[in-house]
């Protein structure tokens, strides 16, 4: 085989190494500037690359034959690269594979893998997993959205379990590949923009999580989502279907009743106080139901998985309490970067909330959090290069409402309006690329501005 590799940042690199050492041609091609890390390992593997054009690459794909023979070409294309880029639309006219490093990846491993998929919750939930199955002593790993590629650890390493978190985008590429336990937390609007705006494109992303899932794998899903439950409906899947949700359905396998989680499935039983949970608000419940569904189908015991639902210190940039200055919490939910995880966000905070909202709209509608604005919040600040929209949905109908254009600036204006009692939430419905170099980055100077308060 001989795989051209779109995309040289983790698994477009992990790719390389993997095919390279599977004995394939292995040809890399960013068009933006690779890092030096991922520069030497690429010189160190004697990998062939090239960066800042795709060139190269563009002439191979030229002289792939229309018909017939594809010179045995597949391309690996990172997440990031949309479809529509003309070279990826060259290749799709010729009729050349495209698939992801998922499923590239994975015809390569016997491990059990554990698939978490859904808008918003994904990096939380595999991080917590990953947690229940290692302290468990599973020889597990982390892979796919998060942490050191999978295609790589697929090449160097020797897991028994992978917890994979993986986007819509890494879906697109997945066409053999198979979860042994896939997750599903909620489908809402997201990434809009690489689906032709089409809502359904981007569910039909979603749902490939379930393709080639058979009897005796699970599908765990939230039996609360209208969209999730619709597409169960339609597909008619044979998975074996694990639903969770705050209150007990007919064929709920996890839920809550009187301060309690429960989990039960056919071989399982299991139960434990809502106080003892690590992780806080509505969301993360919902996280720790799903979670612990994959624990239970993993005979992970009792204790253990009591343990580690009651230790997990949760994940930087997500509801993270970052300190509390004069009467007042700050908290720090950077990666809240559409509008339904800000709702999470804003619904668990215990009273008056000092918002700071804004950065890069990707289309949001703000309708979904305007009761809980009106609500909680004691002011809004926003904070962005261009925060018109936020202005023409919020004016009127929000007293107090300041423009930020830096992160000091924002902290500042919080610790004038909060009062005692009140929490400061950092929560902003958008990405964060007009100001900063990502979310990390966004959060990371909100905690800094907030520890010099
Ligand atoms: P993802 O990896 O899907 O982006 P994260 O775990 O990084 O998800 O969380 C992203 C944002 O969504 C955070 O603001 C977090 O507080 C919120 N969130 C986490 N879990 C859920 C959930 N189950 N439903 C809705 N929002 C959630």
């Amino acid at each position: 085989m001989r795989f051209i590799i779109l995309g040289g940042g983790e698994s477009g690199v992990g790719s390389a190494i993997l095919a390279q050492q599977k004995g394939s041609d292995v040809f890399l091609s960013d068009s933006g500037t690779l890092t030096d890390e991922h520069r030497k390992t690429l010189q160190e593997y004697n990998i062939e690359f090239e960066e800042g054009t795709h060139d190269k690459v563009k002439e191979i794909i030229e002289q792939v034959p229309l018909e017939g023979d594809l010179g045995g070409y597949e391309i690996i294309k990172s997440p990031g690269i949309p479809s529509t880029i003309p070279l990826i639309q060259k290749a799709i006219a010729k009729e050349i594979p495209i698939i992801s490093e998922i499923e590239f990846a994975g015809r390569y491993t016997d491990a059990k893998m554990i698939c978490i998929t859904g808008s918003n919750g994904k990096t939380t939930v595999t991080s917590l997993i990953y947690h229940i199955l290692k302290s468990a002593g599973l020889n597990v790993s982390l892979g796919g959205n998060i942490g050191k590629s999978f295609a790589r650890q697929v090449a160097e390493e020797n897991f028994d379990y992978y917890v994979l978190e993986l986007s819509s985008f890494q879906l697109d590429g997945v066409y053999d590949f198979k979860a042994d336990i896939a997750v599903l937390l909620n489908i809402t609007p997201d990434h809009l923009d690489r689906y032709d705006y089409n809502m359904q494109n981007y569910v039909d992303a979603k749902m490939r999580i379930i393709r080639n899932q058979k009897i005796n794998d699970a599908f765990i899903y939230w039996i609360d989502d209208p969209i999730v439950t619709k597409e169960i409906k339609k597909l008619k899947p044979e998975v074996t279907l694990y639903p969770f949700g705050e209150i007990k359905h007919n064929n709920s396998v996890a839920y809550t009743d009187n301060g309690k989680l429960y989990i039960q499935t056919k071989e399982h039983t299991f139960d434990m106080e809502l106080e003892l949970l690590a992780l806080e608000g509505m969301h993360n419940l919902y996280n720790s139901l799903a979670s612990g569904i994959v624990a239970k189908l993993l005979d992970i015991n009792d204790e253990n998985l009591r343990q580690a639902l009651s230790d997990f210190k949760g994940v930087p940039h997500r509801l993270e309490k970052v300190a509390a200055v004069r009467g007042v919490q700050y908290i720090n939910d950077s990666k809240a970067t559409n509008v339904n995880s800000c709702w999470y966000a804003l619904q668990s905070m215990p009273g008056k909330t000092v918002l700071i909202l804004g950065g890069t709209d990707k289309g949001n509608d703000y309708t979904e959090i305007e009761d809980l604005v009106l609500s909680k919040a004691r002011a809004l600040i926003f904070l962005g290069k261009d925060n018109s929209r936020l202005h023409s949905f919020f004016n009127g109908k929000i007293d107090t409402i300041r423009d930020a254009s830096s992160m000091q600036e924002a902290v500042n204006f919080a610790y004038q309006l909060a009062e005692k009692g009140d929490t400061v939430l950092l929560s902003p419905c958008c990405a964060s690329f007009d100001l900063f170099k990502n979310y990390e980055d966004r959060g990371d100077r909100f905690k800094e501005c907030v520890r010099r308060l």
